[in-house]
């Protein structure tokens, strides 16, 4: 059931925080309801619904003007602000019901022309079906239940049983002038009605209030949801899940299987599975194939989540990475087709998109989104969610009938999507995935922020959670992590592991956590060497093979020639592995192997495009050097801690800023490996030879 989420104190909250003005108290509480329909994803998900309303504001003549506050696109209902409710002129939009036609561009350039503020963002392209209603609230959702009611052969049946008369059915028209035209002429011809279900797309409630026409939509909302509940079976028996290991194997196969299909150079696809028992249940129903090629729930869902679905079976799963590169060979196939089937109606106008799959279902893992990045990847995977709920309920109630090929091509190939292809650069790093060890701390968390400033996907290995915790939630969301000891057995490989399981795969290994341990070496105890080794050698090492094996696996499957880099390895090593401070030898032996250890693996794998690169760094602030060392080295030699943090060739103290700034450049440098990048200001006797 949805829950009405309407409370008198934040009502009034908001009104007052409007201040006095009596249009601005008015649309507070259109702010409000906006919200809270927003803030419910079985109300409204990923802009699937917008609102209104209408009042009259004075112009700067003092003269009468009404307009209606419609949603500007780029806006996020649970999260909406007056600025978001942009004022068009009413008269303008009433009079273009009189055209015969109007394109989607023309539509978007007069009501652009129409806003009260010119800086306003774009009204919503449902703006003159909202206009065209008299009602002065009116609020449009792509609720769950009212999808599956909407997408029922027998909607019209269904929807008598449930409203009578109180609900007027639109026919399935796509988003715009024309549909706009149709709900109008629908609603005059049953005036008394209460809302409209539009056909295999949604639901429009109205009021002359906010808090009415809220708690119509939601009323009605849970009419439907009632209805759907006494016909819903019980939810399978809980479903065998498949084994992580073998999620962690298929993976960073199937990302690259996808990304053979992609320009070369193109970042792999990152993934966002959710492995739900209600997933796995949905996808162990024997009519899940067919499901599978039904199609989208609402028309803009195929702009996230593509028309269908990849599904792959136990059976390919367990057949290994070429039995699932074949399974992404036929969908991209089968899409291509699509396109042929489809673009010829609009001559050469329409430009190919990835022919790659919004949706993998996994049968005995659950739905996973697709996208270039972990955000668009998050919104496919709710999507997908979503419509599993969608077609549960449809198939009890009768069957899930959505719309045909055709009219999901126009939308998916709409000309004002079709319009923002090729605009702008994506930046550097989007859709890399970044792991990056000792990710809390100073150097780790400066070097989050330098890739993820980049567009990339970070996932942080720290020991502690805190830290952890703090570090993620600065980067913001749809990063990653893990807290763990990495010098524990098979840490490397479980962090790697865990970092496949969120986004997909790993693209760039920083090994970069360390620690410096102390002690003259004459006297030094075998267990702070050894502990050492584990920490500043063998993790790196442990974190590389782990590392180089998801990279083969996408690298495999992306196929030879796809031009792509396959994977990298950055070390933060240091100046102790060739400039030897007394009493680090603790830290600098294992170090010294570090740098061979690049090296080496630089060598092993250059030819498979894999690079291999490190940073010496010295005197940055951190949990190596803490402000009590700080101080009893400066103190030591007699200087201030500014003058001994800036004691070299340049004079200025090297921050953790600049090393994240040098692995960046590392990870830029496509024709570089076996290189080690000196960050420490200047020091001739640290200088590599
Ligand atoms: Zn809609």
């Amino acid at each position: 059931m949805i829950l009405n989420r309407w409370q008198d104190d934040d009502a009034r909250a908001m009104q007052d925080a409007a201040g006095t003005d009596p249009a601005a108290r008015e649309l507070a509480l259109r702010v409000y309801t906006s919200r809270i329909i927003g803030q419910d994803p079985d109300l409204v998900m990923h802009g699937g619904g917008n609102t209104s309303m209408k009042q009259v504001l004075t112009d700067l003549y003092g003269d009468p003007m009404p307009v209606i506050h419609i949603k500007g696109s780029g806006w996020d209902l649970g999260s909406i602000a007056a600025a978001g409710l942009p004022a068009v002129r009413m008269d303008a939009l009433l009079r273009l019901r009189s055209l015969p036609a109007l394109s989607d561009e023309d539509m978007v350039n007069i009501q652009r022309a129409a806003l009260i503020d010119s800086t306003g963002p774009n009204p919503s392209v449902e703006t003159l079906l909202h206009a065209w209603l008299p009602q002065k609230y009116v609020d449009h959702t792509h609720a769950t239940p009212f999808l599956a009611l909407a997408d029922l052969p027998e909607v019209e049946a269904a929807t008598r049983e449930i409203f009578g008369n109180r609900l007027a059915l639109v026919p399935y028209i796509m988003p715009g002038f024309a549909l706009a035209k149709e709900a109008a002429e629908v609603f005059e011809e049953n005036p008394d009605c209460e809302g409209l279900l539009l056909i295999n797309h949604g639901h429009f409630a109205w009021g002359p209030d906010a808090k009415s026409s809220y708690d119509r939509l939601v009323a009605q909302t849970n009419e439907v949801e009632a209805w759907l509940a006494d016909r819903r079976p019980a939810p399978l028996y809980p479903v065998a899940a498949l084994p992580e290991a073998d999620l962690a194997s298929l993976l960073p196969v199937l990302r690259g299987a996808m990304g053979a299909h992609l320009p070369a150079g193109t970042a792999l696809p990152v993934f966002d599975l959710r492995a739900t028992d209600a997933a796995r249940a949905f996808l162990a129903r024997p009519d899940v194939a067919d499901l599978a090629t039904r199609g989208v729930a609402t028309p803009d869902h195929v702009i996230r989540t593509k028309g269908h679905p990849l599904v792959l079976t136990r059976a390919v799963i367990a057949a290994g990475a070429e039995a699932v590169r074949a399974e992404v060979d036929a969908f991209v196939a089968r899409y291509a087709a699509y396109f042929d089937r489809q673009a010829p109606r609009f001559g050469g106008a329409k430009t190919r998109l990835a022919p790659t799959p919004g949706l993998v279902w996994i049968e005995g893992a659950g739905v996973m989104g697709v996208g270039h990045d972990a955000a668009a990847a998050r919104i496919a995977a709710d999507i997908g969610e979503q419509t599993i709920r969608v077609m549960i309920d449809a198939q009890a109630a009768g069957r899930f009938a959505p719309i045909g090929e055709a009219d999901m091509f126009d939308c998916e190939y709409w000309s004002l999507e079709q319009a923002k292809l090729g605009r702008g650069t994506p930046p550097a790093f989007r859709g890399q995935v970044v792991l990056i060890t000792g990710g809390a701390g100073a150097i780790g968390r400066a070097t989050a922020q330098a890739f993820r400033a980049r567009g990339a996907q970070v996932f942080l290995v720290d020991r502690d959670p805190e830290a952890l915790a703090a570090a993620l939630a600065m980067l913001g969301p749809d990063q990653g992590g893990l807290a763990c000891d990495i010098t524990a057995e098979g840490a490397a490989a479980a962090a790697v592991a865990a970092c496949v399981r969120r986004f997909g795969g790993l693209d760039v290994l920083v090994a970069n956590a360390g620690a410096a341990m102390q002690g003259a070496v004459a006297t030094l105890s075998d267990d702070v060497l050894r502990a050492s080794f584990e920490l500043n050698f063998f993790a790196h090492h442990h974190f590389a093979q782990a590392a180089v094996a998801v990279f083969r696996a996408q690298a495999g499957a992306r196929g030879a020639g796809a031009g792509a880099a396959s994977g990298q390895i950055l070390l933060n090593i240091s100046k102790q592995a060739v400039n030897p401070g007394k009493g680090f030898a603790a830290y600098g032996l294992p170090k010294a192997a570090s740098l061979f250890l690049l090296r080496q693996l630089a060598l092993e794998l250059g030819a498979e495009g894999i690079r291999v690169n490190g940073i010496n760094a010295d005197r940055i602030r951190s949990g190596l050097l803490t402000g009590d060392m700080i101080a009893s080295r400066a103190a030591a030699r007699k200087v201030d801690e500014a003058t001994y943090m800036a004691g070299n060739l340049l004079g200025r103290e090297v921050e953790a800023r600049h090393v994240a700034d040098a692995f960046v450049m590392l990870a830029m440098a496509e024709r570089t490996t076996a290189h080690v990048m000196t960050v420490d200001g200047g020091n001739i006797e640290a200088a590599l030879r």
